[in-house]
Formats: structure tokens, sequence, C-alpha cells
């Protein structure tokens, strides 16, 4: 008997939230979405018109930007599931209470 186990693909965790503006895509022929607030209400997730059409996430109690732009709005919902966009934002925090006096190389601040 095979004791192999089908490895599953990790269930990934994204934050819940609503998409305030959709416009239909002329090149894929369906509405598509182009921002979108956390139900928690702490983060807002917007489209930027350029290539590739990043998506921008903004820490809305703190008003900063995460440093990474992510691919898609799923990403972006990961990034702000996984704790990797918080710990961004409280970089950047940092940055602005002047703690990088020696360059941080994960703090967009400083690079
Ligand atoms: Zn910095």
């Amino acid at each position: 008997m095979s004791t192999a186990a089908r490895t599953r693909k990790p269930r990934r965790t994204l934050t819940p939230v609503t998409v305030t503006a959709s416009y239909p895509s002329f090149r894929a022929g369906r509405v598509e979405a182009w921002s979108a607030v956390s139900d928690d209400g702490v983060w807002a997730y917007e489209r930027l018109e350029m290539s590739g059409t990043p998506w921008s996430i903004l820490h809305k109690p703190t008003g900063i930007e995460v440093g990474t732009w992510a691919g898609t709005l799923s990403e972006a919902r990961e990034m702000t599931a996984n704790g990797s966009a918080l710990a961004d934002v409280e970089l950047q925090t940092a940055h602005q209470r002047g703690e990088h006096a020696e360059r941080d190389p994960g703090c967009v601040k400083c690079s």
C-alpha cells in the first residue's frame, strides 16, 4: 500500500474586503475591481493605472502606503492578512521616528 500523501497547497488567508469601484475591462471583457476597503476599515486597496496595474495598499490609521505593491487584489489581501503589510508600515513608522540612523535594508524610506 502506498503511503505517499498528496501534497496540498496551503490555503491562503485573505483579508475580507468590500470592492468600492469596479469597471469593465476592455481586454478581458468583464468587470474588474479597481479599489476596495477591508471590512475592518484598516486597509484601502487601490489599483494603479500603469503598466501591470499593480495594487497599492494604504494603512488608513497612519496614512502610510505599504512600500511594496501587489500584483493582484488577492495578493494584496494576502499581504494584509499575513502581517507583511503591517510589518512594512511599522518599519516606516520607525523611520519617521528617526530610528533608522543606520540604513535599514527592509525600509523603503531608507533606500
Ligand atoms: Zn528607514
